[in-house]
Formats: C-alpha cells, structure tokens, sequence
C-alpha cells in the first residue's frame, strides 16, 4: 500500500504582498522555495500533493486573538490606509501595515489550519505551510513580524479536540508567542531553541521558563551563546528535543523550521548550517508522529530556499544532490546571482567562540537535566 501523501500549501498570493523595500523580511522567498522545491521535483504527485493556501476565518482566529486587535488590524487592510495604531503594535518599522495585510496573515495562518487538519485526519502523513511559522504575535499585539499567530491557532483546535501536541522551534528567536499562549496547559509541550534573549529579540526565553500550574515543565528553553554551531544545536537537538518530545507522546508534532539560525542570516549570529536542518528533518520523520512542518524566519532568500528544500526532500525521503538544479541556477542567473550548492559546506565555530557557547549550552542542559527531565519520567543523559 503506498503511503499517504505528503502535504505542500502554496499559493502564488504570497508575491503580491509586501513589507515595504526596506523591511529585511522579503516575501519573495516563497516563490524561489517553491521554485527550488519544483526544480528538485519535490511537487510531484503521486508522492505530494499540492493545496492552494485558503483564508483563515475570524470565528477561528478568535480562538486566540482579541476582538479589537482583529478590528484594528483588518482597519489596515485596504489600500491608503496608511498610519499607525501602537497600541496595538501596528504600523511601526518592525510591523508595517501594507496593503492586504490582515488578507496576507489570514492567508498564512490558513494554511497552518489546512495542513494541521489535513495531518491530523490522516488523509497526508506530513505537511509543509511555508507560509507559516509567526511565532512572535500575541493575542493582541503584533511582533517580529508576525501579525497572527498560526501554530497557536491551530494548536488551540487540536487542544478542543483532546489532542497533545509537541510544538518544536528551530528558528533562531524564542517561539514567545506560542509559549505564552499554552504557558499553563500540559496538553502543549513547546520546545525553542534560540538564540539567547539576554541582548537579541525578544529577550525571552531563558532556561528558568519553564511554564506555570499545570503547564509547570511543559515550556522548555534552549537558549545558546551567539556563535553556537551545528555541534551545539544537534547536541541541543539529540539531548533535550528527541527524548522530551519522545517521553511526551504527542498526537501531532509541529515543527516551526525559521531559516535565520544559518550563518549567513544577516540578522542573527548562530552558525548553523543546512546540514543541521536535514539532521533535524530526519530526527523528527523518524519518530513517527504526524507531522506539521512550518516556515518562520530566514532574511536570506537563498537560505530559505535551500533549507526548506532539503527539509521537504528529507521528510519526503527523496535523495537530492548537492548541486543546485540546472533551471534554478538558470532562474538565480536571471537575477544576477551566481550559486551552485544546495547544500552548505560543512562549518564549525571558530575555538575561540565555540568552547564558551559549549560551556554554555552544557550549563542549560545540566539544568534541565537535573530540573525538568523527572517531570517527564526521564533521567540525565537520555538521548546520549
Ligand atoms: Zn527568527
């Protein structure tokens, strides 16, 4: 019997939105991901199936965001309506408010809702929104670019249906948003590795949070040193993510796959590299859990396209080369740009960085040895 199809959201809407020139977030990156992922022929039936990405509805927004902030951000939606409302985190640099904006995150969020679904009833074993992944919005307050927050939305109709999820977030920012949102709840787990919020957005996210009443060790934090490379995020990964989520028990995992701990972000400094995420990739295939991947951040157009192709290609257990295709180089030469690999090279900190973010990473992991892992029924050293 052939397995159950795997899940690509998409829509050529993406491209008609935008954050303005000179905002770092460029809305581009999803048609050169779809691109790279059709060149490398990861859109192909039988093995995936493609979906349009459809609008979220108010009544299902509401499951998490406030009324008046749904106004206030819908008020921005249509053209000239320029201005600001702060209270509301709307219309400043960070979170511009552009022409179609409340269209552009219901559209995002949509997807997530689709592809939580489509997962979630059995008819795909995986899904990918790439669209997805804002994991700064509060339910009354936009950040970090993030308008709606779609895996909290979707979590919260998989909670009404008794469902337990796992929510992961690679993205080199702390998954705030959804944190909060599910700060006291057991039924949720959320695990972030970042980027330490000690002096980086959104200064959150230490290993001392860990959540509240009920919701007390289902927040789990992974904060890293700047310059922590693929041996500290695989440790990270292999130490802490694979034996909670496996001592969890989901019935979905949900993995928000943000592109910008890669080196070559310009607005972050880890130093991941592609290899991290196909490791990450085939870690999460391999525990066999229905799986939702999300996007998130990445403010390197090519690093995105490259990363979630290689996400994609490994969930879908299709070999790619290391090479770009032919048609896609052909498509980044059009536009001035000259690149051949798909995947990264291999890269490692240099000593003088990597041994204090090892020492580092160590501390945190002590810690949550010694202070979460019994919550779970686990003892130090799982994973090794
Ligand atoms: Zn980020």
């Amino acid at each position: 019997m052939t397995p159950p199809p795997g899940l690509l959201i998409y829509s050529q809407r993406f491209s008609a939105y935008s954050y303005g020139d000179f905002h770092p977030f460029k809305v581009q990156r999803y048609r050169m991901t779809f691109e790279l992922m059709r060149a490398l022929r990861l859109c192909d039936p039988p093995q995936v199936q493609m979906r349009e990405c459809p609008l979220a509805r108010e009544e299902e927004l509401l499951r998490f965001h406030r009324g008046d902030y749904l106004t206030a951000l819908a008020g921005f939606n249509g053209s000239g309506c320029g201005g600001a409302d702060f209270y509301f985190g709307l219309g400043d640099v960070e979170n511009p408010v552009f022409e179609g904006v409340y269209d552009w995150a219901r559209l995002a969020c949509g997807g997530t809702l689709e592809a939580v679904r489509r997962v979630n009833d059995g008819s795909c074993r995986l899904a990918f929104n790439m669209a997805g992944g804002w994991h700064h919005a509060q339910a009354a307050r936009a950040a970090g670019f993030s308008y709606l927050n779609d895996a909290v939305v979707a979590i919260k109709e998989l909670v009404r249906r008794r469902k337990r999820v796992a929510y992961v977030d690679l993205d080199a920012h702390h998954g705030d948003g959804v944190q909060n949102a599910f700060y006291d709840s057991n039924r949720v787990l959320t695990i972030s590795i970042h980027e330490t919020g000690r002096d980086f957005f959104p200064q959150t996210g230490m290993v001392r949070e860990m959540g509240r009443g009920k919701g007390y060790g289902y927040a789990v934090n992974v904060p890293l040193l700047p310059h922590s490379d693929d041996v500290i995020l695989e440790q990270a990964l292999r130490r802490v993510v694979l034996p909670l989520v496996t001592a969890f028990k989901p019935d979905l995992l949900i993995t928000q796959m943000g592109a910008d701990c890669l080196r070559t972000d310009p607005l972050t400094r880890l130093e991941g590299t592609t290899g991290f995420f196909e490791l990450a990739a085939r870690s999460f295939l391999r525990t066999g859990l229905p799986w939702v991947i999300l996007g998130g951040g990445g403010y390197d157009w090519l690093n995105v396209a490259r990363a979630w192709s290689l996400v994609w290609g490994t969930a879908l257990e299709v070999p790619l080369p290391d090479e770009l295709p032919e048609a896609f180089q052909d498509l980044l030469a059009e536009q001035g740009i000259r690149a051949y690999r798909l995947r990264d090279l291999p890269h490692t900190a240099l000593p003088s960085d990597f041994y204090p973010a090892q020492q580092s990473f160590e501390k945190v992991l002590e810690f949550l040895e010694r202070k979460l892992f019994p919550l779970h029924g686990l003892q130090p050293g799982e994973g090794l």
